[in-house]
Parts: C-alpha cells; sequence; structure tokens
C-alpha cells in the first residue's frame, strides 16, 4: 500500500476518549491505576500510528478486541519487575552480570525470619541498650578465620577503601606492579588509593618483585604494604611474587603494617577438589597478615558484602571511621551472610549445601550423570521438532575469580531447523522466565553445571516455544 493508503489507515485509528469508554478498557480501570492505563494506552496507539503510516496494517487491528489485547499486554509489561529471576546456562558460575553467587538454602529462613519482623540490629538484648549491627557475625568471622577482630561492609571495594583510608590516608602505600590491577566494574587499585587519600608507590616490575624492591620502597611516610589478588588475571612463565608470609616478615623487619586485598575470599581448601591453587583467608591470617579483606558473593558463596578481619589494633579504627557509616550493609545482607557462614563450621556442609561451592566441585561423573537425566527430562517435556545433543566442553568459574580454571562439563546443544544459534539464544533470552546460554563453534548451548533443579519447568517451557 503506498502513502495515500497510510494516512487512510490513520484515519481509521480511534481516539484516546473513545477507548476509554470501552467496557472492557472500563473493566482495565476498575483494576489498574488511570495514569497506567493511558500511558499504557498512548504506547500502542503510538505503535497503531507508526504502523499505519507505513500503510501495513489489516483492517482489524484497530478494532475494539484487537486493541483491548495490545493493551492489556503493555499494561503487563509496565508492571513487571524490571529485576527478574534469569535461568543460568552458561556454565559460569560466578556469573557478575547475573547476580555472582546464588545464596544457599538456609539463608532463605534467615532473610524471611528478619526481613518481615524487627529484630535486635542494633539492639543488645543482655543489656537491653544500643548495641552494634557489626558485632552479629564478628565472632563467627573470627571463629572461621582465627582472626582476632572483623567488621563487614557493603561490598570488597567498600572494604579495601575503608581499610585503605583507615589505615593509611595521607601516606603512602607500597604495591607490586604485578599487582595494580583492574576488576570488572572499573575498580581499580590506583584509582581506589587516590580516593582513599593515599600515595601509591609502586615496585618490581609487571612480571617479577622481590622483598628488596619493597625494602628499598620504605620511607617514613610508608603505612601499608598492600598486596592484591590477581583475581581475573594471572601472570605465567618467568615471574616471581613475593608471598604473604614473606611480606609479614618484611613488615616485622621494616615496622610497616601489611593489607591484603583477597578479592574473592577462599576458607576451603580445594586441594583435591579443584585442579587449581587458590589461598585461603585462614592461611593468610596464620602468616600474619594485619588486615585482609574479601568479597562475600564470590568463591564464599554469599551476599554482596565486604569483609575485613584482622588484628584488633587495626579493626578497632575502622569501627569508629567516619567512611563506616556511608558503607554500612543492611540487615537483610547480614542475615544471609550469618546463614551463609554458619554453614563453614563444617567443611564439607559448605560444599554441600552453597551453591557456588557445589557447582564448582560436583564431580564429572555426577555432572555428566546430571547432563543426561537433564536432556531425558527436557526431550519429554519438548516438541520433536527440537534437537538435544550432548557436547563436550568447559565450564568457568567467573567473577574474576580463578581465571585459568577450565572445568570438564558435558554442555546440551539445542538446534531447530530454520533457527541460527543466534535466532535461539535471542528467542530464550526474550522468554518470560529469560534462558541465558552461550554460543560456541556454531551451536546454542546450556550448561548443566549452572542450572537448577528448579529451573526445569521453566527451561522446558522457554525451550518450546522455539518450536
Ligand atoms: C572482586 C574484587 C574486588 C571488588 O570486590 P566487590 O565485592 O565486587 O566490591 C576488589 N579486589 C579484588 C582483588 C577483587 O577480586
Amino acid at each position: 500500500m503506498g502513502k495515500g493508503g497510510g494516512v487512510q489507515q490513520l484515519k481509521m485509528i480511534p481516539k484516546v476518549d473513545k477507548v476509554l469508554e470501552w467496557p472492557a478498557v472500563r473493566a482495565l480501570l476498575e483494576c489498574h491505576p488511570r495514569p497506567l492505563v493511558l500511558k499504557a494506552l498512548r504506547v500502542v496507539l503510538d505503535e497503531l500510528r507508526a504502523a499505519a503510516l507505513k500503510g501495513a496494517l489489516a483492517q482489524d487491528a484497530f478494532g475494539e478486541a484487537a486493541l483491548v489485547t495490545a493493551l492489556t499486554r503493555e499494561l503487563e509489561r509496565l508492571q513487571a519487575p524490571s529485576l527478574r529471576r534469569v535461568i543460568n546456562g552458561s556454565g559460569i558460575v560466578i556469573h557478575t552480570n547475573l547476580g555472582r553467587s546464588i545464596l544457599p538454602e538456609p539463608a532463605r529462613q534467615a532473610l524471611n525470619n528478619i526481613a518481615f519482623c524487627y529484630s535486635n540490629l542494633e539492639f543488645d538484648l543482655a543489656l537491653g541498650e544500643r548495641g552494634s549491627r557489626y558485632s552479629h557475625v564478628e565472632s563467627l568471622i573470627c571463629e572461621l578465620t582465627g582472626a582476632e577482630a572483623a567488621i563487614v561492609v557493603n561490598n570488597n571495594a567498600a572494604a579495601v577503601l575503608l581499610a585503605l583510608t583507615a589505615l593509611a590516608n595521607g601516606r603512602e602505600a607500597v604495591v607490586s606492579r604485578g599487582e595494580l590491577v583492574e576488576i570488572g566494574g572499573s575498580f581499580r587499585i590506583p584509582d581506589v588509593m587516590r580516593l582513599s587519600g593515599v600515595t601509591l608507590k609502586e615496585v618490581g616490575t609487571t612480571n617479577r618483585t622481590h622483598p628488596k624492591d619493597y625494602r628499598g620502597a620504605v620511607t617514613p611516610e610508608t603505612a601499608l604494604f598492600l598486596k592484591v589478588h590477581c583475581s581475573n588475571f594471572a601472570v605465567v612463565g618467568f615471574t616471581a611474587e613475593v608471598s604473604a608470609a614473606e611480606l609479614v616478615a618484611l613488615g616485622a623487619e621494616c615496622g610497616v603494617p601489611v593489607l591484603a586485598d583477597m578479592g574473592s575470599g577462599n576458607l576451603v581448601d580445594f586441594t583435591g577438589k579443584l585442579p587449581c591453587e587458590e589461598p585461603t583467608v585462614q592461611e593468610f591470617v596464620r602468616a600474619g597478615v594485619d588486615v585482609i579483606t574479601f568479597s562475600g558473593d564470590k568463591l564464599l558463596g554469599g551476599p554482596q558484602a565486604g569483609i575485613i578481619v584482622g588484628k584488633k589494633s587495626f579493626i578497632e579504627p575502622m569501627k569508629k571511621h567516619q567512611l563506616l557509616r556511608a558503607l554500612r550493609m543492611d540487615k537483610l545482607t547480614l542475615a544471609s551472610l550469618e546463614a551463609t557462614l554458619a554453614l563453614y563450621r563444617d567443611e564439607l556442609t559448605a560444599l554441600r549445601e552453597i551453591p557456588t561451592l557445589r557447582m564448582l566441585t560436583i564431580p564429572y561423573p555426577e555432572l555428566a550423570e546430571r547432563a543426561r537425566r537433564l536432556m531425558r527430562q527436557l526431550r519429554r517435556r519438548i516438541p520433536a521438532a527440537l534437537s538435544l545433543t550432548l557436547v563436550e566442553g568447559f565450564s568457568q568459574a567467573g567473577g574474576g575469580t580463578l581465571p585459568l580454571l577450565n572445568l570438564p562439563t558435558l554442555l546440551i546443544e539445542v538446534r531447530r531447523e530454520g533457527l541460527s544459534p543466534n535466532d535461539i539464544e535471542t528467542a530464550l533470552r526474550g522468554f518470560r522466565v529469560p534462558v541465558i546460554g552461550r554460543i560456541s563453534k556454531g551451536g546454542f548451548l546450556l550448561d548443566p553445571r549452572t542450572l537448577l533443579e528448579s529451573d526445569l519447568a521453566d527451561l522446558a517451557a522457554a525451550l518450546t516455544s522455539l518450536a
């Protein structure tokens, strides 16, 4: 149809006042706020106008039935929450874009207990007077890590900021050139140091730093030796790093305390469970590191939080620091963190109950069996036009942790005649419960490692929508 047809069609679009009189729309006004209905109606009519201008609409597109259907759908879209559950089929366990770690089951009860009731958040029940929110997890963290004192803030970035500000503001901190890292989301060690009012003294080279480099950098202005976990990259080949224990010895020799940003915050010994080495917080405490910071939602597998542990004389000033108020964690985080940490009292319980740890350490035969079972379950629920096949591949830890770790997995490849892997990816991402997979070697793949038992029905529905 030509331009004339388009203008002709424009005339057929009903007026807003008219539409609001229709019984079906009056019914919508009964159960939705009027401004919202008007907003949705404008969107629908604008779309209709745009389509009409192209002259590409069928007669019944302007009718009451079609319009009310479109209006109802738009109202649903406007009222749907922006933050939604998705199905993680990417195989990236600590997926930063998908919420990093998911909480262990006991955290559900803890959240339920605290979120909808009053609590003793800042009330000392024994003394009947004001208490501290930081007291709830301190002794548990000390018990688990062997540290003298602990404090928890909003995230590890905040923990580093607070520790640097409280311990070295207006003075210098010495850092190896191999550890001046940028974490995703533009957290850069040199920038955080500047923000904390700490002068950065770089020592060594990108690949090799020696004790003498630190020693040579000490001046009367030196407040800290800072050690930073490389997190999302690795230096391999001709390398030399000063270990935490060596740095502690150097610190004792020079009268300089040691601060370590451990990044992901690992509390379990992965020997025999993961083909990689990751230092534990306990090791660093035992080595005598004065202050250690780490995340709550990376390898620890809890809520977003920044945990600071260390010697009392260094943690106490942080508890009194003005900055703490701006970085403080809320009660829901505290509740779910306490529930997560409690699982670490028994390492096997932690490995079994904390999803992040369970997904990372599940033995391959078990994972492969799960992939086969999942495929059988899906086949029963989806149309025959979809083909599912198992292919070998690898999963990743993600979240800027264990960057060299490639965990063998058995992936489910999804194919549909007439759809490219990109088409499948787009359609599944747009489903009511979005499904996130990955495209590799020309196929669309789902990794059972990060899929949950509770994902099955929605995953099947999403796949069915492809056929
Ligand atoms: C991830 C990370 C951070 C930031 O931690 P958040 O909890 O994301 O704020 C800081 N330092 C290192 C070394 C990290 O790996």
